[in-house]
This record gives C-alpha cells, structure tokens and sequence, in this order.
C-alpha cells in the first residue's frame, strides 16, 4: 500500500508543520533564506537543488506565508516573513541536534550576539548576557568543523566564511573570487553585474 505523501487528518500541530516545512529540501532552502540567501540562482547555485524542485518549494512556501517575494535589483527576491522568522528556534535546535551526533569535526557554524559577541547556545541563549537572541540580533561565524571551501564553490559558500548578521542580504560583492561568467553584465540590455550590488 502506498505511504499518503501528506499529513491529512492528523490535528497534532506537528504534522500541522511539517506539511509545509517537512518536504526534502525545504528547511535547507528556509536555512539558506536565514544567512541571507534571497535570489532563485543563489538557492540553486548554494544548495545544487533542481530548479523545478527549488521552484516548488518556494511556491508551497510563499503561499503559506513563510516567505514573501520582495523587489530586488533585477529580480524579485525571496524574503523570510515574520512567520518565517518565527522558524529560527527550531532551526538552530535542529542544527545543533545535528552537531551533537553528526558532526565529529565540531560544528560547523557557531551563533554570537550582535550586541556582545556573546556565543549562543542550542536553546538561543547568549552566554553573556543570557537573553533568548533573534535571529536579526544573530551573527553567523565558521565553526571549528567549517572546510575551507573548494575551488567551484558557490559564492555562498565562500561568502559564509566570514561573520555574517543573519537575515541580512548576502551579495556577491562580499565574496572574494573573481566574479563568475553569470555575474558579468550583458551589453546592450542595460543590467549591471551582480558584483558590484550591497
Ligand atoms: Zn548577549
């Protein structure tokens, strides 16, 4: 008998989330939305996840109010919503599962306070002050785990391995390789190079 591919029936709020959060690649792609990830390229190029995939997945996420489309320099950009901020806790708390049993190198990110440079811990306390920390109040930094990145990494990849605010756009501008053949502008139709944005 086939598995339903959905939680119809179920009341538990669980199953309630996971119908729009627990489809393969969709917390990657709202993780990616938290460091700064906004273009469809960018998702695509960082996470290597099909476009008619990433496509989907967007879809199903803007309708449920997760993520909203916003105005970018060339074209509209995905941008986490209040609801989708509201998902920071249990990303870090999955992440940090992730750490304490899948991770024998250390973690590969690690979480301060903007404020304080406190560092924060599984349940989003900054060690320093103590406060329960947002995402927007949240920098991102390599951890002890973080491989240098390869030679064809995203920009993504090489941009994350710096310090970087959370929710914070991350442009291309802020990566140090030279800019990749889809950056360079196109002559006569007027773009300009993603290089030179943020
Ligand atoms: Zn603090």
């Amino acid at each position: 008998m086939a598995l339903p591919n959905d939680y119809t029936g179920q009341a538990c709020s669980l199953a309630r989330a996971l119908e729009i959060t627990g489809e393969r690649w969709t917390l990657l792609i709202i993780r990616d939305a938290f460091w700064g990830v906004r273009r469809f390229a960018d998702f695509t190029d960082h996470l290597q996840i099909p476009r008619a995939v990433l496509a989907s997945r967007l879809k199903t996420l803007t309708a449920a109010g997760v993520l909203t489309r916003v105005p970018g320099e060339r074209h509209l950009e995905y941008q986490l919503t209040a609801k989708g901020t509201a998902l920071w806790p249990a990303i870090l708390s999955l992440m940090s599962w992730g750490d304490d049993f899948y991770a024998p190198a250390g973690p590969r990110r690690l979480f301060q306070h903007a404020t304080d440079s406190g560092q924060i811990d599984p349940a989003g306390r900054c060690g320093t002050c103590g406060t329960t920390v947002p995402a927007a109040d949240t920098i991102i930094t390599p951890g002890p785990g973080l491989e240098p990145p390869a030679d064809d990494a995203s920009w993504v990849t090489t941009a994350l391995t710096t310090p970087h605010q959370l929710l914070e756009p991350l442009r291309a501008a802020t990566a140090p390789p030279a800019p990749r053949p889809a950056m360079l502008p196109v002559r006569g139709r007027g773009q300009h190079p993603q290089a030179v944005e943020g």
